[in-house]
């Protein structure tokens, strides 16, 4: 099964994808995680990326595509891929869908979490003191949230019209959200 895990940053969406894998054994494709990664390895890209990341923009479509497809033989041996902040744009959508569909493993689900701003505020201001991730500071949050209502909120209809999205609670506790979301495959499982 393929799916996404949609939702704003600070949403749970990483959270619950560490669990699916746990639980289910399929495979964690975070774009977030793997240019991290990148930064953190100081390649190329890593530098091309840095200072974008750290002001919560987004990067270009062309990399987190290609970034994506690399790893989607593994995630097919695994028996399926939940996709966490990809795709952010229309464009990242359209192109997920024909690497899917080329390889005759269409997209299954996307879960949206659903959480109000100010959750997320304070979610993320936790998560600043802990962490330190950059672009958890106050600015970079709220471009981010931005980048988010302006970018990636409008593929909410486009799943939408594909009959593939279903909405799912993430303000409750971990657990409440992960049975949540359990239901929610079991229920496109059936
Ligand atoms: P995340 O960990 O998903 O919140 O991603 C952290 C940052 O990486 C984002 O704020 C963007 O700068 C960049 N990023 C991650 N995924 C994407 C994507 N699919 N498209 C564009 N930029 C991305």
């Amino acid at each position: 099964m393929n799916l996404i895990l949609f939702g704003p940053p600070a949403a749970g969406k990483g959270t619950q994808a560490k669990r699916l894998v746990a639980t289910r054994g399929m495979v964690h494709l975070s774009t977030g995680d793997m240019l991290r990664a990148e930064i953190a390895s100081g390649s190329a890209l890593g530098k091309r990326v840095a200072g974008i990341i750290e002001r919560g923009e987004l990067v270009s479509d062309a990399i987190v595509i290609e970034l994506i497809e690399a790893r989607l033989p593994e995630a097919e041996a695994a028996g399926g891929a939940i996709f966490d902040g990809f795709p952010r744009t229309l464009a990242q959508a359209a192109a997920l869908d024909a690497m899917l569909d080329h390889r005759r493993r269409p997209l299954d689900l996307v879960i949206r979490l659903k959480v109000d701003d100010q959750a997320l505020l304070e979610r993320v201001a936790g998560r600043f003191a802990e962490s330190g991730r950059p672009d958890d500071n106050p600015e970079s949050f709220k471009v981010r949230l931005a980048e988010y209502n302006t970018q990636t909120a409008p593929l909410l209809p486009y799943y939408r019209g594909h009959k593939k999205l279903t909405e799912v609670d993430g303000m409750g506790s971990i657990e409440e959200v992960a049975s949540s979301i359990d239901a929610a495959i079991e229920t496109r499982r059936a």
